[in-house]
């Protein structure tokens, strides 16, 4: 199985509101760190769910600030799976890390996913096309191997 882990975000994050004038703050930073030990995204309730129940207390005003900041930073990808929640993830320096998503329509789990071929075959697509790709979204659907195996 191809691996989704990712290299560390934390520190790229950091830079980019460094440049961009925030100071350091309290909330901001155990947003980050949640963000970053997550291999996937997450929702705003589930962030805000696992920040009050960890040492740094963060409230729900503070998450959603801070969430929208770092989406406003391309620092966060807004992924719509279809469910109506919005969860967020991490976005990495163009063509380092990126991947997509696999969800299951029976228990609703994300999987996430990356393959350079995939990545290639969406480029000379959008270079066929005479299309300037700015970013795309590759999501698969069905059911999951766990699932699968209980029907
Ligand atoms: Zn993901
Ligand atoms: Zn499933």
């Amino acid at each position: 199985m191809p691996s989704a882990e990712a290299p560390r975000w934390t520190a790229y994050a950091n830079e980019r509101l460094a440049g961009e004038g925030y100071r350091r703050g309290g909330g901001r930073a155990a947003v980050i760190d949640l963000l970053d030990a997550q291999n996937c995204a997450l929702t705003a309730q589930e962030i805000e769910d696992q920040l009050r129940d960890g040492e740094r207390r963060v409230g729900r005003a503070t998450v959603y600030r801070v969430l929208d900041e770092l989406v406003a930073l391309d620092l966060l990808a807004k992924v719509e799976i279809g469910d109506g929640l919005t969860r967020f993830e991490r976005v990495f320096p163009e063509g380092t890390h990126h991947h997509h998503h696999f969800v299951c329509r029976n228990c609703g789990k994300l999987i996430p996913f990356e393959d350079d071929e995939l990545e290639r075959v969406l480029r000379r697509i959008a270079r066929r096309e005479g299309l300037e790709m700015e970013g795309h979204d590759v999501t698969l659907r069905g059911l999951c191997a766990d699932c699968s195996d209980s029907v």
